[in-house]
């Protein structure tokens, strides 16, 4: 089938939700993707932060198969041994005690959601059921996930949305603390915004949240869905600054691409709930835990994913400040950790990841003018070369 008759068939049968670019990807290994007619392109986008490991990456893909051929799918209502073991791994590796399995970001935020509003009622009072979240940051699209989202923007239209959420600036201790009423139970905060930007806390801002969070008996939640996995450098990004979280949340990287979502939380905060509570059918089934404890055992054998991640993240900031003294009129800033780099430009972003997949590379943009790299942790110099090479002639032409 021609490239046409595609983008024909996905608008007459599939909603319009999604701004799609015209390309159609079938294939996959590490960092590169290809079309059906064979064009190749370099993914720096990762299907946005989700495989850590690259595309197709073996290990995961035969514990896909092996797991097939065994058991796809039982209830939650009998124990499922993929599902204990990756459990055990995400308890080990991090602060929780406990993980609830889920299948998506924002159903692990409202999760988290869900037992910050128990646990507080029990525990605290029964007026305590307000979160506050920060302005511009990303938590989902399920209607609590969307409320705590702080952008108006993905509210409009959808509203009367839920009660019991305030947004604050983020990065501002003075306006967090404003915010907190005798009905607050918990601070919901991205350790670093993603979809807003890829904006980080000062050094101090989420260790002055915790304090915060203990002073005035809050919970503290971290939506870790974008920053976890690796995907910062640290195998969750809390451990750059000095936090513990009550809750945590995650999902993109977890799988390496199949859905897959996790709420972890202290045995304190966890026993608020009980059986009938809440609960998934498809959440943590045998078939992407699987492949979730391939893509963890991956990741931590050794550390040498997260030490590539740490080496390919300070080469991959050299280039691109090279290519802001290059170029800086069209460069505002870089910001990242990493591999969650970003550049804002001063111009439209669509237009640059428009003419980058003509050159066979694929990027996304942020926020309007924010080019964002998110790559499997795997990427190599030679990608980087080859993006930055990329990225140089298109400014050329613009600038
Ligand atoms: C992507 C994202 C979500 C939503 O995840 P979905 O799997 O799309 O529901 C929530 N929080 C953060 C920080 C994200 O980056």
């Amino acid at each position: 089938m021609e490239s046409r008759k595609f983008f024909e068939e996905s608008s007459r049968y599939i909603m319009n939700t999604y701004n799609r670019y015209s390309v159609v990807l079938r294939k996959g290994r590490g960092m590169k993707v290809w079309s059906p007619d064979g064009k190749e392109y370099l993914d720096f986008v990762g299907g946005i932060a989700v495989n850590i490991l690259g595309h197709c990456h073996p290990r995961v893909v035969v514990a896909i198969q092996k797991q097939a051929q065994r058991l796809i799918h039982v209830s939650n209502y009998y124990h499922i041994d993929p599902q204990i073991k990756l459990a055990k791994l995400l308890v080990e590796h991090s602060f929780a005690d406990k993980v609830f399995f889920c299948n998506s970001g924002t159903e692990a935020n409202e999760a988290a959601i869900k037992l910050a509003r128990k646990y507080s009622k029990e525990h605290i009072g029964p007026k305590c059921f307000e979160i506050i979240t920060a302005k511009n940051s990303f938590h989902g699209r399920t209607l609590a996930a969307l409320t705590a989202t702080g952008q108006e923007k993905f509210h409009r239209g959808f509203e009367p949305l839920v009660p019991g959420f305030k947004h604050v600036p983020f990065n501002d201790i003075k306006s967090m603390n404003r915010a907190i009423t005798e009905n607050t139970c918990a601070v919901l905060l991205e350790p670093i915004q993603g979809e807003g930007g890829v904006r980080l806390p000062d050094q101090d801002y989420l260790k002055e949240i915790r304090a915060l969070c203990n002073e005035n008996n809050l919970l503290l939640i971290l939506d870790e869905v974008q920053t976890g996995m690796g995907r910062t450098g640290k195998l969750f990004a809390y451990e750059h600054y000095d936090v513990i979280p009550d809750i945590m949340t995650l999902a993109k990287g977890l799988g390496n691409g199949v859905p897959i979502g996790a709420m972890l939380a202290t045995d304190k905060v966890a026993s608020a709930f009980q059986p009938g509570n809440h609960a998934s059918t498809f959440g943590g089934n045998p078939l992407v835990c699987a492949a979730a404890v391939a893509t963890i055992e991956t990741l931590l054998e050794d550390g040498f994913i997260l030490d590539q991640c740490n080496r390919m993240s300070k080469y991959f900031m050299k280039e691109l400040e090279k290519l802001k003294e290059k170029f800086p009129r069209l460069i505002k800033e870089l910001r990242g950790k990493g591999l969650m780099l970003a550049m804002e430009i001063t111009t439209d972003g669509d237009s640059v990841v428009k003419a980058c997949i003509e050159k066979g590379l694929l990027i996304n943009c942020t926020a309007g003018n924010v080019l964002r790299f998110i790559p499997p942790l795997i990427v190599r110099r030679k990608d980087i070369d080859q993006l930055v090479n990329v990225l140089e002639g298109i400014f050329s032409k613009l600038d």
